[in-house]
């Protein structure tokens, strides 16, 4: 699998979790009081997932567990644009040339793209792949592959992002354009996400959480009845911060919360801005006055691509997109530590670093 330096770089900047919850010691269990069990797990081509579940049973617990992961490793195998053989990657290499059966899971995640793109205007695109594998930072390219490509690769790839071209027909997907490519770097680990936590849910757990490299479900309240607190880790922490530096925290039950950031450096050797977050208006790394964006909302499949989209949009029109959504809520981070909060969460965010102020 493609070591994936990104993924280290995504944890650096992403939530964090009070860990409040530790393991209470075997000898401090009463009897059928749930013990919480917690797996690490290298997923998604180097992303850290975290998956931890409450059971009265160790061994349930470790089997919902391990099953979780493994519902995450087949989504990787069929989506992944880089693994030979996935639907998405049958998708691209035959683009121009045919149609392509997908299953009904990849099927559905190609449709909620489309979904997201028509509510988002475009700033969505699942049908970037060709300009997103230009700049090397699809989800499991490796640093070695980032590089700043000329303007006019650029105005290449632009021409071929059409998302009308994209063809469905049953389960048949059909690019139409031979120079255009899928790319669900932005959705899968969402849907992932999601998953696992059913399959949690499945195998008899109540409460847990499931955190792919920063993208966040939490089930259920904790076994005594409160809350989950979620941080928000310092987006602009840097050498002299501490890490795990948290600025925010949050409570939360049976909610997804996935933060998206800038995770600004200059490539080496280059002036050129670098992140992982493309604007399709300029083909470029989207640059604004925001430097992470943190979206709440039901599911993480929704929480992936809008926190994506309205780091995309901007400050106005993101935050003026996110109060017109029902059951969405939205943290805005300026660069110059403004924060915005959306009206339905105003109360429930509490500011942990006094530096960081809620403006709005
Ligand atoms: P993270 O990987 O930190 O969760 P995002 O959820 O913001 O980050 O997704 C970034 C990934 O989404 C990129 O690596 C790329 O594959 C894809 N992507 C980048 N820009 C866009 C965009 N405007 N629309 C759709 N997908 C995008
Ligand atoms: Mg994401």
């Amino acid at each position: 699998m493609i070591n994936n330096k990104w993924k280290v770089l995504i944890l650096f900047i992403i939530l964090s979790l009070f860990m409040s919850a530790c393991t209470p010691k075997e000898k401090d269990l009463e009897e059928g009081e749930p013990e919480l069990i917690r797996e690490r797990q290298s997923v998604l081509g180097g992303t850290i997932g975290q998956i931890h579940g409450y059971s009265v049973s160790p061994d349930e617990g470790k089997n919902a567990i391990t099953k979780a992961y493994q519902r995450i490793n087949t989504i990787e195998n069929t989506m992944s644009v880089v693994i030979e053989g996935s639907d998405i990657y049958k998708v691209n290499a035959n683009a121009g040339k045919g149609a392509v059966g997908v299953t009904d899971e990849t099927l559905q995640v190609i449709k909620d793209g489309i979904y997201y793109y028509e509510l988002t205007d475009g700033v969505f695109n699942i049908g970037m792949g060709t300009l997103i594998d230009l700049w090397g930072i699809s989800i499991q390219s490796s640093e070695q592959s980032q590089r700043v490509p000329t303007p006019k690769e650029i105005e290449f790839a632009m021409q071929h992002m059409d998302l009308s071209n994209l063809e469905i027909n049953g389960n048949k997907v059909f690019l139409k354009d031979a120079n255009m490519s899928i790319d669900l770097g932005g959705i899968a680990k969402g849907y992932a996400v999601d998953e696992a936590a059913r399959v949690l849910k499945d195998h008899g757990i109540k409460s847990g959480f499931v955190n792919l490299g920063g993208d966040i479900y939490v089930l259920g309240p904790k076994p005594d009845g409160s809350h989950w607190k979620m941080g928000i880790e310092n987006p602009l922490k840097n050498s002299e911060t501490p890490s795990n530096h948290v600025i925010a925290g949050i409570s939360l039950i049976n909610k997804a919360i996935v933060t998206s950031g800038d995770y600004e450096r200059t490539l080496e050797g280059t002036d050129q801005h670098f992140h992982h977050i493309l604007d399709p208006e300029t083909g470029y790394p989207t640059k604004n006055e925001l430097t992470s964006t943190t979206i709440i909302a039901n599911t993480a499949i929704s929480a992936d691509v809008l926190s994506t989209a309205v780091f995309v949009m901007g400050l106005e029109k993101g935050f003026n997109f996110i109060e017109e959504l029902t059951d969405v809520e939205g943290i805005f981070i300026t660069k110059n530590k403004e924060v915005y909060i959306t009206s339905g969460i105003k109360d429930e965010v509490e500011i942990l670093d006094s530096s960081f102020k809620v403006v709005n």
